[in-house]
């Protein structure tokens, strides 16, 4: 039986979500929590935007170093060859990437206003597909864009013609969240069966079904053969009403009726890192948690009510599908209700060495200190927020891929 895969593009479809963003930092420290988790790959940037490139090439030396195995590191452009070139003359050691074009007729006529119809659209894809190839590209997904709108016929043409050039996977982008349940599972099966690849399943909340639409695809493309590959968020955050949750994702396969047991993960998946990732994304988009929210939110083991509250405390199962300290919750955490030291750009050397010493970091030198602290101060020019633990301790333990990824140079 086929496994499931999570490839997580809150580095791409999150930080593209209009009002939102993330530094090159924290979208570092989300690959890193994410590898933490299991995952198997991160959609880690968009390679032809030249501010991404210094922070690509970063991870990438992560990678290679170790720190960042092994989870790999997928790069999203559209599926042109000139974005092909483009992608590799910034990001020559880039192995896995997504191509992304549009499949619907309601996207090729009412994007490309008749300038381009579906044999373009099937040429211009197999052209990027080759042309990555030809540089080494080792892990290529194509992305049918619109395919919950796309002809069916259409779409099966697509994949064969992708598979035949040689990708690894389709995807099958439900890019206005237009699926339900069934119809989503029926297409996952028809495409694992007819094409022979592993499929994606990329889906949106717009009508309130991203993570039920995302289990049901994968569970269509298992029942057709096939591995299948969900596309998640951290909390969900992604193009206007989001993507589906990475926690309520994994919650949904571990946990759900007739599925529990079921279906198995082909990376070992850390429930356990859940409450870290959740909060740190919240944290550096700057968006609340939902108190609702599945797994993370903070009503999720709360009881109030006399009935709910006595059945819990004779045994939580009467009201909790699963323990909160699965998810990694339940330590004490400290909040300073007094004086604090944080960090920010200007701070200078004395304030540093006492946050850094409250992390239990110490530098042999003064310059040493000196040269940690400067990053720092960038750091928090990109992120306009005091730094995380987590985020210092990257930047003392790796300054030289922190001084990489945190380069941005617009005038070159
Ligand atoms: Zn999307």
């Amino acid at each position: 039986m086929g496994k499931i895969y999570l490839i997580d593009v809150t580095n791409r479809d999150g930080v593209q979500t209009a009002r939102l963003g993330l530094s090159k930092l924290a979208k570092t420290m989300i690959n890193i929590y994410l590898n933490e988790m299991g995952v198997y790959q991160s959609e880690f940037g968009f390679p032809t935007t030249k501010h991404e490139s210094n922070y690509l090439q970063a991870n990438l030396r992560l990678a290679e170093m170790g720190i960042l195995q092994p989870i790999r590191l997928g790069g999203w452009i559209r599926a042109s060859a000139e974005d092909v070139e483009r992608a590799y003359s910034l990001v020559p050691g880039i192995k896995s990437l997504s191509l992304s074009i549009s499949t619907s007729s309601q996207m090729i006529n009412g994007k490309f206003q008749g300038k381009k119809n579906e044999e373009d659209i099937l040429a211009m894809m197999a052209e990027a597909v080759d042309a990555a190839r030809s540089h080494g590209a080792e892990n290529i997904g194509v992305n049918a864009e619109d395919a919950s709108r796309t002809d069916t016929d259409f779409l099966l043409r697509f994949a064969s013609v992708a598979k035949e050039h040689g990708a690894a996977r389709l995807r099958y982008c439900d890019t206005l969240g237009y699926d339900n349940p069934f119809t989503i599972h029926k297409m996952g099966k028809v495409l694992a069966r007819e094409i022979g690849i592993p499929i994606e399943v990329h889906c949106h909340g717009d009508l309130g079904m991203a993570v039920a639409n995302s289990v049901a695809g994968a569970m269509g493309v298992i029942d057709g053969g096939q591995d299948a590959y969900i596309n998640t968020t951290v909390n969900g955050i992604g193009e206007r009403a989001g993507n589906a949750d990475l926690v309520a994702v994994v919650l949904a396969l571990k946990k759900s009726k007739g599925l529990a047991g079921k279906y198995r993960f082909g990376t070992p998946i850390r429930l356990s890192k859940a409450w870290k990732i959740c909060k740190y994304a919240s944290y550096a988009f700057d968006v609340p948690i939902p108190i609702n929210q599945p797994g993370v939110g903070a009503n999720v083991f709360a009881h109030a009510s006399g009935i709910h509250a006595d059945g819990v405390l004779k045994d939580p199962q009467n009201y909790e599908l699963y323990d909160f300290k699965e998810l990694g919750r339940g330590e004490p955490e400290m909040v300073e209700t007094g004086r604090e030291i944080c960090s920010g750009e200007y701070s200078g050397i004395s304030g540093f060495r006492h946050i850094m010493g409250k992390i239990a970091i110490s530098f042999e030198t003064r310059a040493e200190a000196e040269r940690v602290l400067e990053l720092a101060r960038h750091a928090n020019v990109l992120a306009q927020k005091p730094l995380v633990a987590d985020e210092l301790q990257f930047i003392a333990q790796y300054p030289d891929i922190a001084k990489e990824l945190l380069t941005l140079t617009p005038l070159a």
